[in-house]
């Protein structure tokens, strides 16, 4: 069964915005996965974390994959981005979570669908809003709307 997923990406470390764009590419070749839509890139201000500003953006893939095995592919491609978990909240080259898996809720150990932070933060509702406008009410943009967040450009 082919499943319509959505994955936040995000990065403050090295060059965030080229490690975004890597995971991005890297995202349609997981296994039994393909791509659909990659929103801009958006520069945020870093929340409940430390150092420079991220760079963030969403895709979405149809997959295959379990959410399980969804998720463990990703942090397999944060591995191959170096990054380390030194401690909560630490910046990081690369931070990729399951935000969505088509109307599957889930609440394991170690996954939580829809994810739990999703609509709390704007650097996730904008992104989400601009490739699946449908899944954001304009009321969940205005409860963020405080937080800075803007369009990447180079
Ligand atoms: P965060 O993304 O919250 O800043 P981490 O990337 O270090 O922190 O993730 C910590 C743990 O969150 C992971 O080990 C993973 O098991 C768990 N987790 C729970 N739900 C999700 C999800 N939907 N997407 C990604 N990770 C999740
Ligand atoms: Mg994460």
């Amino acid at each position: 069964m082919r499943v319509l997923a959505y994955v936040g990406l995000g990065a403050n470390l090295g060059n965030a915005a080229a490690t975004v764009r890597w995971a991005m590419g890297q995202l349609q070749w997981l296994p039994g996965t393909s791509r659909v839509e990659y929103s801009s890139l958006y520069r945020s201000d870093p929340v409940e974390a430390s150092g420079p500003d991220f760079i963030n953006a969403v895709a979405a893939i149809h997959t295959c994959l379990t959410a399980p095995g969804l998720l463990c592919e990703l942090q397999h491609l944060e591995q191959l981005a170096g990054r380390e978990r030194p401690y909560h909240h630490a910046p990081r080259t690369l931070d990729l979570d399951l935000l969505l898996y088509g109307d599957g809720r889930i609440d394991s150990a170690d996954l939580t669908v829809p994810h739990p932070r999703l609509y709390r933060r704007a650097f996730v509702l904008l992104p989400l809003a601009e490739i699946a406008p449908q899944l954001v009410a304009s009321w969940q943009l205005q409860a963020v709307r405080s937080q800075p967040v803007s369009l990447f450009e180079e």
